[in-house]
């Protein structure tokens, strides 16, 4: 009994932001120099290199380039956009070549690729090629669970089903906006009843139990599977039951070691011509540099490692 104490314990102490490698500051990213969430591909508002001139400007270093998976199906192609990639593989690879290439040439910011892929392809079945070019898989939680918000039961869910698919597609994997996603459904919802917004109460808005939230943390510990803390939080931490749920949600999973990421999300020049402050909300959970730099340690090291094969391969 005393051993699993002392355990915990141990275990505690070592989720505290003491995880080992930290302690040179140098060695961190700052907040605002990630954005493992930036689309740039048929949604992205400018040109590809204008367009990423305008998050250095704002000060990234690190950036997850990324569009959204089904956009390359003709079924889920619905409507035109400014930015031109065909369906299908081609498209796949046409946006793929784009993305290294841009890597490739631009030295001033640090770039992966990635899909953001619709949550349901958990439960349908997945489309392996283009999942095999992404350096990072986004799962896109959907405001709408047959009706009802996502919560603790829905996410948990969906947790364990990325830790399996990902021993198909070993990179690491983000679940993408689940808070606001609950926070965006409960108040359309709301408005749509005719009643006000300001009257709900922040145990409406919970998206977990404490006994939900532990599980969490037990199945995310030492994996590479990340929550996003994205940038639609700043809309509603103004809102006082919006704020007081996302710091109870998000607190204690941060408390037990869970690593998360930082994103914009942006799809627009308006919004990326907004300055990007996360320490506005991120300082309400206690979510700093130590534990949202995982994941760039992770892809910096699997980067390099891929240039270590093509240079032992002689291409
Ligand atoms: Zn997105």
């Amino acid at each position: 009994m005393r051993a699993t104490v002392l355990i915990f314990a141990l275990a505690a102490a070592a989720w505290a932001g003491e995880l080992p490698g930290q302690s040179i500051r140098r060695a961190l990213f700052e907040l605002k120099e990630m954005d493992m969430h930036l689309h740039a591909g048929l949604e992205r508002g400018a040109g590809l290199d204008p367009w990423l001139d305008l998050a250095v400007a704002d000060g990234r270093k690190v950036i997850v380039v990324l569009d959204h998976l089904e956009l390359y199906r003709p079924s889920d192609r619905k409507k035109t956009f400014a930015v031109t990639y065909p369906t299908g593989p081609a498209g796949h690879k046409a946006l793929m070549d784009d993305l290294d290439a841009l890597a490739a040439r631009r030295k001033d910011v640090i770039l992966f690729k990635g899909w953001e892929v619709y949550e349901g392809e958990l439960d349908t079945g997945v489309e392996p090629d283009p999942m095999r070019m992404a350096d990072v898989i986004g799962w896109h939680i959907s405001p709408n669970h047959s009706g009802q918000p996502p919560d603790g039961g829905t996410l948990i869910k969906r947790i364990r089903q990325i830790l399996e698919i990902q021993k198909r597609f070993p990179v690491p994997m983000i679940v993408f906006h689940p808070f606001t996603m609950r926070l965006e459904h409960i108040q359309r919802k709301a408005k749509a009843a005719g009643r006000d917004v300001k009257a709900i109460l922040p145990g409406e808005y919970r998206f977990f139990t404490a006994r939900q939230q532990a599980e969490v943390a037990h199945l995310l510990q030492g994996t590479s599977v990340y929550i996003e803390i994205s940038n639609a939080q700043a809309q509603y931490i103004n809102d006082p039951a919006c704020r007081e749920a996302l710091i109870a949600d998000i607190k204690s999973l941060v408390e037990a070691g869970v690593q998360f990421t930082v994103s914009t999300d942006n799809h627009s020049v308006a919004s990326a011509k907004k300055p990007f402050v996360p320490v506005e909300y991120t300082s309400l959970y206690g979510v700093t540099p130590f534990n949202t730099n995982t994941i760039v340690r992770e892809l910096l090291a699997m980067k390099a490692k891929r240039g270590l094969i093509r240079g032992a391969s002689g291409k």
